[in-house]
């Protein structure tokens, strides 16, 4: 009876609600009758709790009034996952009675951000697989994806998975060993214990491990002795059905200087990718921070820093930070204008280093155009497809209009830079060659 009533009192307020709030805030909820005249409104998570009690909680009760029902109580509850509900009980056989107060993920033994755990982490369709299997490795290491590959641009949560995964496992047995590592780490690791001659100290400690978590296996290619090294420990400890996981910022086979008995075998388990978040999951994401650091933010704001900053999430911390805390010094009320005005001065320091000219530069020297052609009109496949990549990157990177990056480029119609731009992020989505070329140019950029 509660869901009927529900998907009518949701109809109804869907209407006065801005799309994206509905989605991201209301559509997950469900209306629980405790006792007559008692309601729970489920919902997901803490910030939705906040978000609905103090924009539509009176408009829910008025509207079940409206229906003569009676509301003796009407509340929010945070729905229990199964998840939190493992983690409530006590920790009986794995912990040790001595933890006292100090739950492991605060324990001085425990190497991970008590930040990047899978509570924090907000599900969309972005990133839903990554998400689920980084779940199902953390309840069961070793059972349920071995290796799990998890892959995807800068700044996506591919660390913050891999550290929720450690942090959920030492949670439920401190006893586990948990290694989180980078390439870097291990590879100097390894040089070290070449030069000191305790090869077979390091061999021992990488290869007795129960979880080993190693982050951006890109920076492997390359370093052939360090390659072979992890090769060992990687089948070591995979035949002990130990978990392995790893990032990279592409899938195994497009990841140069691999070897490649290393890229089959992080085949055998899970590949998953994490792409860009959509503009519902940016504002879900965005609540989720601005509750997370106790900012009360103007959903309008919050709002225009989800259509103005798409490429990553950390960039979209980044800025809600940085407003929130410019607002404070300023001793402003964070509006619309203010973000404006910050956001775009933040942008104009973040770009400095990058240039219109330098795009062209690098997107020709990629592609062996010439920049006269790229500013030129010619249709041939093989300038177009650049021509359009510069687009995409004078949108991606420097922000610019659809008129301005038009101007740029000789004089071109805002509309065909649109339908250049889309197509790419289309096209990237599509084919890893394209998100390839893509991803190698901002390297060369950023470098
Ligand atoms: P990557 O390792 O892919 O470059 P990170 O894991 O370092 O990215 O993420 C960058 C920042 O964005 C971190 O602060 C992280 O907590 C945050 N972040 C990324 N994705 C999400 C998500 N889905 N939900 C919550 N926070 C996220
Ligand atoms: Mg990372």
């Amino acid at each position: 009876m509660a869901t009927k009533l529900w998907k009518e009192i949701l109809g109804e307020l869907e209407p006065t609600v801005s799309g994206p709030y509905f989605n991201a805030m209301l559509k997950p909820t469900t209306l629980q009758e405790e006792a007559p005249g008692q309601y729970s409104v489920m919902v997901p998570k803490p910030y939705h709790k906040q978000w609905v009690e103090k924009e539509v909680l009176p408009k829910i009760k008025k509207l079940l009034e409206d229906r003569d029902i009676k509301v003796e109580m009407l509340r929010v509850v945070v729905r229990k996952t199964p998840e939190t509900e493992i983690d409530d009980l006590p920790l009986l056989s794995a912990s040790e009675p001595e933890s006292g107060e100090e739950t492991a993920a605060e324990a001085p033994d425990n190497p991970f951000n008590g930040k990047y755990t899978l509570e924090s982490f907000i599900v969309g369709n972005n990133n839903r697989l990554a998400f689920a299997a980084a779940q199902a490795v953390a309840d069961r290491p070793g059972e349920a994806y071995n290796p799990l590959f998890i892959y995807g641009g800068v700044g996506l949560g591919k660390t913050h998975l891999m550290q929720a995964i450690g942090n959920h496992i030492l949670r439920q047995n401190p006893k586990k060993k948990v290694v989180f590592t980078s390439c870097e780490t291990f590879t100097s690791e390894f040089i070290e214990a070449l030069q000191n001659k305790t090869i077979n100290e390091f061999k021992r400690k990488y290869r007795s491990i129960d979880v080993f978590l190693v982050d951006d296996i890109q920076f492997l290619a390359n370093k052939e002795g360090t390659q072979e090294e992890f090769f060992h420990t990687f089948n070591t400890l995979h035949q002990a059905n130990r978990q392995i996981v790893v990032t990279a910022d592409r899938m195994p086979r497009e990841i140069k200087d691999l070897e490649e008995r290393l890229t089959s075998r992080f085949g055998w388990g899970l590949v998953a990718d994490i792409q860009s978040p959509n503009f519902e999951t940016r504002v879900a994401i965005l609540q989720a921070k601005a509750a997370e650091m106790s900012l009360d933010v103007d959903p309008k704001v919050i709002e225009y820093i989800a259509t103005n900053v798409s490429t990553n999430v950390r960039e979209l911390e980044g800025s809600l930070i940085t407003l929130a805390t410019t607002a404070k010094i300023e001793a402003e009320p964070l509006t619309l204008a203010l973000a404006e005005r910050l956001l775009k001065e933040h942008r104009s320091e973040v770009d400095k280093s990058l240039s219109t000219k330098k795009i062209l530069h690098m997107a020709a020297a990629h592609f062996g155009v010439e920049i006269g052609d790229i500013l030129g009109r010619k249709r041939q496949k093989e300038l177009v497809y650049p021509r359009q990549v510069v687009m995409y990157l004078l949108r991606e990177l420097m922000h610019q209009s659809y008129p301005q990056i038009g101007e740029a480029l000789g004089g071109k119609d805002h509309t065909t830079i649109m339908h250049g731009v889309e197509k790419i992020e289309r096209l990237m989505r599509e084919q890893t060659t394209i998100e390839n070329d893509v991803k190698d140019i901002i390297a060369k950029l950023k470098s």
